[in-house]
């Protein structure tokens, strides 16, 4: 049995789901649409632009990509179809999975594509005129699929370190609340610029400390861009990765067992709580939650 307990909507965007969904969507963006032949671009021709083609330690790199494939979020409709099509090859690729939803950073995107400026928008309508209706359209690409393929799938909501807006961030947790039981839990992603990604911005913490009442799982990425020699420090040193006094006990700290050049190991306690964890969603996926 194959459960993937890692994954995000935002990369889960193939080439092919991208270009299906561009040829819908009439989407003429550089990365869909070739401007010099007038055609819509092949899968291929996609792939090579939101693809690595080799490991690499920059963070931006991987980063560029996920920024590529944004540009087919031109609508909520764009949106739920492209959602549709990644839990569909999810659920070929997998028995049962979790997926990671970064739905600030997608409300952004989308009013940036619609020339609204995101922080002109008053925190309450960014959350319920614009995030509420994402949020609803992945919920639903999530049970149709669930439906169609009878593979166990659930969602969890993303909040990023990078926290551009505590008001916006403040509001869209208070419309979250209302559809906590659709969702799995939370988590904490984001890239931040080197040496440390702790301790997280006060805002933030204060917004999980909301959050948490209703969605109490908490999982925390930490250490993916940090380097083996921070990943080496042991848990309970100030500076390793996830090690900050607002992580209360219990919470997973998510890091890879290798790192990009295939090294490793990461350090042993975290990484052991986190696949302990992970077991125990899987038994959770398994009993149909
Ligand atoms: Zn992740």
């Amino acid at each position: 049995m194959h459960l993937d307990l890692h994954r995000h909507l935002e990369g889960s965007h193939s080439p092919a789901a991208l270009a299906k969904v561009a040829r819908e969507f009439n989407l003429r963006s550089p990365l869909l649409f070739d401007d010099a032949t007038q055609r819509f671009r092949d899968e291929q021709s996609i792939a090579a632009q939101v693809t690595l083609t080799e490991p690499s330690d920059d963070s931006s790199r991987f980063y560029r990509c996920i920024v590529q494939a944004r540009q087919a979020y031109v609508s909520v409709e764009a949106i739920a179809a492209l959602s549709v099509l990644a839990f569909r090859e999810a659920a070929e690729d997998t028995d049962g999975f979790e997926l990671r939803l970064s739905l600030f950073s997608m409300v952004r995107t989308l009013l940036e594509h619609q020339r609204l400026a995101w922080r002109d928008v008053p925190p309450v309508v960014f959350a319920e005129r614009w995030a509420q209706p994402i949020l609803l359209a992945v919920l639903a690409a999530r049970d149709q699929v669930a439906k169609e393929t009878g593979t166990p799938m659930v969602v969890r909501l993303g909040l990023s370190r990078t926290f551009e807006s505590e008001p916006h961030y403040r509001a869209l947790a208070d419309m979250v609340v209302e559809h906590a039981p659709r969702l799995v839990g939370l988590d904490v992603l984001g890239i931040v610029p080197p040496p440390d990604a702790e301790p997280m911005p006060e805002g933030l913490v204060a917004v999980l400390e909301r959050l948490r009442p209703h969605l109490p799982d908490l999982t925390i990425h930490a250490g993916e861009f940090s380097g083996r020699r921070a990943r080496a420090r042991k848990p309970g040193h100030p500076r390793a990765p996830g090690e900050s006094g607002h992580h209360p006990r219990g919470v997973p700290i998510e890091q890879p067992p290798l790192d990009s050049h295939g090294r490793g190991p990461a350090g042993e306690g975290p990484r052991q709580r986190a696949v302990a964890r992970a077991a125990a969603r899987a038994r959770a996926l398994r009993a149909g939650q």
